[in-house]
């Protein structure tokens, strides 16, 4: 038979691939509980309503990419394409709406049936986090300081942009809209078919096209700075001050939209140049009317998410594995002796290995192959005066060291 291959747009995360991928959860993980944010898991599939309802029925998510089937019970579930719904039906499930705010942070697998390029997978991962009920702009702030944190701990955000825009609110944006449809409607014929249905039903969504016609026409399109009410005119101020006063560096971009429907006042993407087309690791935004969408009350809230494999591609160099002690025991007493020395060790924190045969050279030849720092060589002799012979394998030193020392000596 011949050998069965991943679905198509999926990959094994394996060896490095994988210590970047863990690496990049760590270190958001870590600095996202500096902000005093805590981790949350929501399930991996939804009911259909969970995204259909939010995300926007014009949006790509939802018109082309989601995951959707019916159960052995007929009901119809989504694997998630996002995690921003799934924490706000969360909220409101389990009745966390009155104990505001919640500060959320998430990683793990979504998935979108997109056309699988660099950078573009059919499950990919995400970090990401929200900061729900407060309404205040240095909320808007300080998440996007703890992104831009983030990016820093990992040594990239050499690499990369903050972009920064404003929706607007509500009256804000139907001005704009208003404007938009009148610039789009003359240059109707010219506009890709999506983007002529987008003009009928949700006319921003355009600015967030991908195709290099409408992006043409994107160009010359109206931008909403004239038609921000004060309130949101001032909202964006602040957003903008805090990010100074928080030491965060932004540049303002007229046309960054967010491709689903729930997005109102702050919206931004971290970009870079060193990923082709999939330039954007970390996007988000406000999004103040999505936990009442739920079924809650209206909450204010706003919060990112970053691709987690784009992340890792900008990694400069791979989180070195923890090198291993090898215990490499001559004769039976001392496989014996072997194994109560390798649990203290590894109580102790320390990662210890034991070939399970082959004499001394061979185990020698293996320590060696798994990178080995240290062999414990443990024989007879050895045994009788309660110590073992510790080679150091960079340096080939060999001392004798007692038992009760090892984890001590052997400590990094
Ligand atoms: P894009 O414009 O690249 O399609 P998006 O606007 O659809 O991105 P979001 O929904 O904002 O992306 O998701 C946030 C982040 O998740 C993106 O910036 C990206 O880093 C990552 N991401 C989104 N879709 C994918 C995918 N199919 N494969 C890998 N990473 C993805
Ligand atoms: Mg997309």
């Amino acid at each position: 038979m011949d050998p069965l291959q991943p679905v198509r747009g999926t990959r094994d995360i394996i060896g490095e691939d994988q210590r970047r991928h863990t690496h990049v959860i760590a270190t958001a993980r870590a600095a996202a509980a500096t902000y005093g944010f805590d981790e949350w898991t929501t399930p991996i599939f939804e009911d259909t309503r969970v995204f259909a309802r939010t995300l926007g029925d014009t949006s790509d998510v939802v018109t082309k990419e989601m995951y959707t089937f019916s159960d052995r019970g007929g009901d119809s579930v989504t694997l998630r394409p996002e995690n921003t719904a799934g924490i706000c039906r969360a909220l409101v499930t389990n009745g966390l709406t009155q104990s505001l705010p919640q500060k959320v942070f998430y990683a793990g697998p979504m998935f979108r049936y997109e056309r699988p390029q660099k950078g573009r997978y059919r499950q990919f991962h995400q970090i990401g986090a929200e900061l729900i009920g407060p309404a205040e702009p240095l909320a808007d702030a300080e998440i996007i300081a703890l992104g831009w944190d983030i990016l820093s701990a990992l040594g990239i955000e050499g690499d990369i942009i903050l972009e920064l825009n404003t929706l607007g609110d509500a009256a804000s944006r139907t001005a704009y809209r208003a404007a938009l449809v009148d610039y789009f409607t003359d240059q109707r014929a010219a506009l890709s078919a999506d983007s002529q249905e987008r003009l009928d039903k949700n006319p921003l969504r355009i600015l967030d096209s991908k195709d290099s016609r409408d992006q043409m026409l994107v160009q010359q399109a109206p931008t909403i700075a004239p038609f921000l009410s004060p309130e949101a005119a001032s909202f964006y101020d602040a957003v903008k001050l805090n990010l100074t006063r928080l030491g965060v560096p932004f540049r303002e971009n007229p046309r960054i939209v967010r491709g689903l429907d729930y997005y109102s006042h702050t919206a931004f993407e971290f970009v870079t140049t060193r990923l082709g087309a999939q330039g954007t690791v970390m996007a988000g935004g406000r999004y103040d009317g999505l936990v009442a969408e739920m079924g809650g009350p209206p909450t204010p809230a706003v919060g990112w998410a970053a691709g987690i494999e784009r992340l890792s591609m900008l990694l400069r160099q791979s989180p070195a594995p923890t090198a291993p002690i090898a215990v490499i025991p001559m004769g039976e007493a001392a496989e014996i002796a072997a194994l109560t020395i390798l649990q203290t060790l590894r109580r102790a924190g320390l990662r210890a290995e034991m070939a399970y045969r082959g004499n001394m050279k061979r185990r020698l030849e293996r320590a060696n192959k798994i990178g080995a720092r240290a062999a414990i060589i443990l024989g007879e002799d050895e045994l009788n005066r309660g110590v073992a012979a510790v080679k150091n394998l960079a340096t080939g030193r060999q001392a004798d060291i007692a038992f009760a020392d090892l984890p001590a000596h052997l400590a990094e």
